[in-house]
């Protein structure tokens, strides 16, 4: 049977920086979710599909192939055969991905495709339903948070460091508004799954966040052993 990670929480929280660097110390696969969904939220940007026509969302999805490959350990994401990292990382396609990913049809798709890769693999995989919903027997469950005000500040510098023109007011605007779609909407929403275990890392740096999701993992590996 294989191990499963499963680590939620909010945009900017550090979960995609955390699962990397664990899984590679821990060799296991790293599966980022959000990915998936921006890669069909570029989809629906490039066929110019209106988020609030589910009608077209729908009529859309089975049009839509997505998969997984792994380049020197890096996952890409494969969207009709292309491989569609250097275009899912705007903010726009960020923004697409959370106001398309509440419709079910989309969910489904995604899901499915999670679980298979789950099933096969010891996997670290991020999101915001792992531990919910996509993989509920997961043996370890964390759900990454911080202050609102904490991850504007990092996508600020990120951005900045990149050469990017950004608005620290504009950008806490915009996480502000994903939290609220990602946590109210009515089919998997974003919340702290009964058995998870809450990190907050608005006054930690990524070593230390680290350092605490090892030490939960390693206690995990010792319980199911007892
Ligand atoms: O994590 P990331 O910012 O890349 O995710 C983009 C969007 O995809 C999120 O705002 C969320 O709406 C959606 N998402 C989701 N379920 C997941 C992962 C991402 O609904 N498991």
């Amino acid at each position: 049977m294989s191990f499963n990670i499963a680590i939620d929480g909010p945009s900017g929280a550090g979960k995609s920086t955390i699962a990397k660097r664990l899984a590679n110390e821990l060799s296991f696969v790293y599966v980022d979710t959000g990915a998936m969904y921006r890669a069909m939220a570029l989809y629906f940007l490039r066929e110019k599909i209106d988020p609030k026509d589910e009608k077209a969302i729908a009529a859309a999805c089975p049009k839509i192939d997505i998969t997984i490959a792994y380049q020197e350990g890096v996952q890409c994401v494969i969207l009709n055969g292309e491989n569609v990292n250097d275009y899912i990382r705007d903010e726009e396609v960020g923004i697409m991905a959370s106001n398309t990913s509440i419709y079910a049809d989309v969910r489904a798709k995604l899901t499915a495709l999670q679980q298979k890769l789950a099933q096969t693999s010891n996997v670290i995989m991020d999101g915001r339903d792992i531990g919910t919903c996509v993989l509920p027997n997961a043996q370890v469950k964390i759900y990454l948070t911080a202050k609102v005000s904490a991850r504007a500040a990092r996508r600020y510098d990120e951005l900045v460091k990149k050469g990017v023109e950004a608005d620290y007011d504009q950008i806490e605007t915009d996480i502000k508004d994903r939290d609220y779609r990602d946590m109210h909407r009515e089919i998997a929403p974003l919340k702290q799954a009964d058995d998870a275990i809450l990190v907050d890392s608005s006054d930690m740096d990524i070593e230390q966040v680290l350092s605490v999701i090892k030490n939960i993992y390693e206690k995990a590996v010792l319980k199911g052993k007892e």
